[in-house]
């Protein structure tokens, strides 16, 4: 039975407004043709949030540290709503400000996570198609770390980089950061359509992957892979989540709410029937309870529009915690490389989380 709570973390996207223009970005047509939402919209959606039991609010874009109202919305979410947690997610294009970011600190910034791609300037800027951006990412860290802020990092697995993941993890690791997560570049929403080739095999990446942990995973605090099939990381199970595992990931996002800010209360109800229906077993439903449920059910929805599983996946021990392989990856690579792992099959999707949050809810996730 899945032990650990739901998470209780949501994301705010203020608009799609940035200063970078990233290779990978999901959002380059919407960065172009949308405009960000105003002050008081972002009151709105905050409180909004707060209503629906939320406790850490996760500020996101674009890039959102370039509005002119950020250290007011920081504080608005922190004093008058009273959000347990407070992150921002950045570039670090303000926070390489050393005055921004003790503005942030005294608004009730807990926690900023920071994107960094490379472990030189070479690399990272050009991944984000900017100059100066790696500076800038180095400066936030150096800044947020001084000031006593929770530090964590981003870094976008493609195939200009992967095989720097343990150089990154050094790099990371000395500038004092000790929560990070590697995020295997996801061909979603205008990230689908990219032009330069980004793509690189989970075969291929996965033996840097397994490098960098086995140097770094007693270093760290926290590592997470994101988006990467437990069949190929034999081992390290305990450090991926997938679609199955973020409800259960502290610090991943409530997606059973997040669709009815995105969308509306009815899509959400509808897509959660619908994979009570299609998805769930009625015995797993009364073992964790209707909750944990509807929250089940809606991530098995969306994997189920995104993702693809190989015939053999119906051997592996993980079939039923793993969501499988991006279709749009499957169609330019197939599925060959999958594995299906033998063994008794795992029913429980938080089953090898358990293990990287074993401490949980005594640590204080920031
Ligand atoms: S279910 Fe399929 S993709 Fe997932 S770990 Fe098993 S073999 Fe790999």
């Amino acid at each position: 039975m899945s032990i650990l709570p739901l998470t209780t973390r949501i994301d705010a996207n203020l608009g799609y407004a940035c200063n970078n223009d990233c290779l990978f970005c999901y959002f380059k047509e919407r960065k172009r043709t949308r405009n960000s939402i105003s002050t008081q919209q972002a009151k709105r959606l905050f409180s909004r949030i707060k209503r629906l039991g939320i406790e850490t609010l996760e500020i996101t874009g674009g890039e959102v540290t370039i509005r002119d109202d950020i250290i007011e919305l920081i504080a608005f979410a922190k004093r008058d709503l009273r959000f347990k947690k407070i992150t921002v997610i950045t570039n670090g294009s303000r926070f390489c400000d050393e005055e921004f970011t003790a503005s942030a600190s005294a608004a009730g910034v807990d926690d900023v996570l920071i994107s960094l791609h490379g472990s030189s300037a070479r690399l990272h800027d050009k991944l984000v198609g900017r100059g100066g951006a790696y500076d800038n990412a180095v400066e936030a860290i150096n800044n947020v770390i001084r000031a006593g802020i929770s530090c964590r990092t981003n870094t976008v697995v493609t195939a200009y980089n992967y095989r720097e993941a343990s150089n990154i993890a050094a790099l990371i690791y000395s500038l004092g950061v000790r929560k990070v997560n590697y995020i295997y570049f996801s061909p979603l929403d205008d990230a689908a359509n990219v032009e330069t080739d980004l793509w690189v095999r989970y075969s291929d990446t996965a033996s840097h992957i397994r490098a960098m942990l086995s140097l770094y995973k007693d270093k760290f605090k926290a590592i997470s892979i994101k988006v990467f099939p437990f069949c190929l990381l034999g081992g390290y199970e305990e450090y991926i989540t997938n679609f199955f595992q973020n409800i259960y990931d502290p610090y991943e996002w409530d997606f059973y709410n997040r669709v009815r800010i995105r969308r509306n209360m009815l899509q959400r109800d509808l897509a959660v029937a619908a994979g009570l229906l299609l998805f769930m077993d009625i015995r797993r439903i009364l073992q964790i309870g209707f909750r944990k449920s509807c929250y089940e059910s809606i991530v098995r929805v969306q994997s189920f529009r995104e993702c693809v599983k190989a015939h053999v996946c119906r051997r592996c021990k993980y079939d039923y915690i793993c969501p499988g392989i991006w279709k749009s990856y499957a169609q330019r690579f197939g599925m060959n490389e999958l594995n299906p792992v033998l063994g008794k099959k795992i029913k429980d999707l938080d089953f090898c989380l358990r293990k990287r949050f074993s401490d949980y809810p005594i640590e204080p996730y920031a």
